[in-house]
């Protein structure tokens, strides 16, 4: 794996393809032994979750549905603007289902604060969140985040998903600011 330079920021290697399948299928496997006797909705959220789902639910075993969401992102900025909008709501009814919230990284958790109070509006039988990436130090609101693929230190992270002005989502790997 190169490092990757975009202008003046360095990003290097951080977490292999073949560590983030491994993760990945885990926590597949985990979340089945948790629902297997529902149907859950698992609801990605734009843009950043799309390559983390379509692993997820390819090694999830068992029966489940899928939608996303879209809200508003960080733009071309590498840090939280602190204001969340909704760009694109659920097509599904989530009302009695098991909703898994997949997220691609929390951070402040200002996202994941937000999804939760707008699925609960809609009575679901439970919420839960998985995400693949948790920064514990970078957190400022007060959520449970219920399934994590990796903690990491407070720093930009690039790949799998993560985009830096939208690119780079389409790195197999996942790269870290090193600057
Ligand atoms: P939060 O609302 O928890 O502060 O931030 C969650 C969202 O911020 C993520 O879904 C993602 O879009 C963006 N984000 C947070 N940290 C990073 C990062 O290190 N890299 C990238 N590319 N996006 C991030």
């Amino acid at each position: 794996m190169e490092k990757i330079l975009v202008g003046e920021d360095v990003f290097v290697p951080y977490l292999t393809e073949k560590t983030i399948q491994k993760r990945v299928a885990e926590l597949a496997l985990q979340l089945h032994h948790d629902y297997k006797d529902t149907t859950p909705v698992f609801i990605g959220i734009l843009n950043g979750s799309f390559v983390f789902m379509s692993d997820l639910v390819k090694n999830y075993p068992g029966d489940c549905e899928i939608d996303f969401m879209k809200l508003s992102s960080y733009g071309e900025e590498k840090i939280s603007s602190g204001q969340v909008r909704l760009l694109k709501e659920l097509n599904c009814k989530i009302e009695d289902r098991h909703l898994i919230i997949v997220e691609d990284i929390v951070d402040t958790g200002l996202s994941i604060q937000f999804m939760e109070n707008f699925m609960k509006l809609q009575k679901p039988a439970s919420v839960k969140v998985v995400t693949l990436l948790l920064k514990p130090d970078s957190l400022k609101y007060n959520v449970k985040i219920d399934y994590i693929g990796f903690e990491i230190p407070s720093k930009f992270v690039i790949g799998y998903g993560l985009d830096y002005a939208q690119k780079y989502r389409n790195l197999k790997s996942i790269y870290c600011l090193s600057n």
